[in-house]
């Protein structure tokens, strides 16, 4: 272990990992989209026996087949599997569960899930003889299979609910070495803290936060007789640059890069603008997380067929902003190709 002090969790590195605690069992990896490709190829070419469960006519068997893995159906993987890695979308775990899990599942079998939302929230409730795991690449999927190849990896959040056999973190962390997290960092977390961190994170700052700060900052510009051009711009395509800065050098590498006085002028009107109601937003929004307010809302959005999530979907699809947008990125369709690759690899949204 390296620096492990500087850390308020406890951080696992290779070292930590023993791959024994995998290598002489069968992982049943169910679904092959964003994670599920990254975990069975990378787990298949660490030395793990995968098999992929995907559902009947499923569009990715060719695909998974392609690569040498064994594909079969969710039910008969999961029943082969002593660890049964969940990761089909969340909205439809709790069927699959259902379905196709919970009747094939053996004592001491592991449960294996790369968010906590439904475990957290009760939406699936395992039997008390199985270990129930997370480990949360904190990346898209595609991002985890090629830093492996590339013989890098990618930090994880790794959490333990249940440990009926007293080996899970054990096997959790050695699960985290084979698709490759172990090499950037694998630290501790709690199902609780993941879930909620993660939640509170994505709609008060990263996807709801950002993009309102965006769409008023554009909107002030507008009425008040700029051009939507410029307000693009300055409102929207330039936030790119600043979170580079961020990204690499915090918010210290950002200050020092932007001029004198841009930074005094954000320093003095920043909390101005997201003053202490924002603030107070937050810690709603944070409440309706820990309590279950959001969870709720959520699934019974999703049992109604997603009538309010269509609406603003098409509500914010049709906001002038991107209409701008669409034209003035044609304009740069050359620098498109070109960063199109580290672009991707900034995507940090994590589901
Ligand atoms: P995807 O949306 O990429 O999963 C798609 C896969 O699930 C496909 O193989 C699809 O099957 C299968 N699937 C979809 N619906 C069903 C169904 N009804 N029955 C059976 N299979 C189904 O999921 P992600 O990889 O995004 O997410 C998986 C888990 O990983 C989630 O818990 C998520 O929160 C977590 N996570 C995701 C991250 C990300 O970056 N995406 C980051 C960290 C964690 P088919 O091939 O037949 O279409
Ligand atoms: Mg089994």
């Amino acid at each position: 272990m390296t620096d492990d002090d500087a850390f308020t969790t406890t951080v696992h590195y290779e070292d930590d990992a023993d791959s024994a605690h995998i290598e002489d069992k069968t992982v049943a990896v169910l679904g092959y989209g964003s994670q599920g490709h990254a975990h069975s190829l990378n787990l298949h070419e660490s030395g793990v026996d995968v098999v992929v469960g995907l559902r009947e006519g499923s569009a990715s068997r060719a695909a998974a087949e392609e690569e040498g893995l064994t594909v079969t159906t969710p039910a008969e993987a999961a029943a082969a599997a002593d660890v049964v890695s969940v990761l089909v979308p969340d909205t439809v775990q709790p069927d699959v569960y259902e379905h196709a899990v919970e009747p094939n599942l053996e004592p001491g079998d592991t449960l294996q899930f790369a968010h906590g939302f439904n475990i957290h929230y009760n939406q699936i409730q395992p039997p008390e003889d199985v270990d129930v795991t997370m480990v949360a690449p904190k990346s898209p999927g595609h991002l985890v299979r090629r830093n492996y190849e590339k013989e890098e990896g990618t930090p994880a959040l790794l959490a333990v609910y249940q440990d009926a056999t007293g080996e899970a973190t054990d096997e959790a962390l050695a699960y985290a070495q084979g698709i490759g997290c172990a090499r950037a960092g694998v630290l501790e977390t709690t199902f609780r803290e993941e879930v909620e961190s993660d939640l509170f994170g994505e709609q008060a700052v990263l996807c709801g936060g950002v993009t309102s700060l965006v769409k008023h900052g554009y909107e002030t510009l507008v009425d008040n007789g700029y051009s939507p051009e410029a307000a693009y711009f300055e409102c929207l395509n330039e936030l790119k640059l600043i979170v580079d800065l961020m990204y690499e050098g915090g918010l210290g590498g950002m200050w020092d890069s932007v001029s004198d006085t841009a930074e005094y002028g954000g320093l003095v009107q920043g909390d101005e603008i997201v003053d202490d109601t924002v603030r107070e937003n937050m810690e709603e929004t944070l409440e309706k997380v820990q309590n279950g307010e959001f969870a709720r809302e959520w699934i019974a959005e999703n049992q109604a067929g997603r009538p309010s999530y269509t609406q603003l979907r098409e509500a914010e699809k049709n906001h002038e902003i991107e209409e701008v947008g669409e034209r003035l990125r044609d304009l740069f369709a050359w620098a498109d190709e070109q960063e199109a690759d580290t672009e991707k690899e900034q995507v940090t949204a994590d589901d």
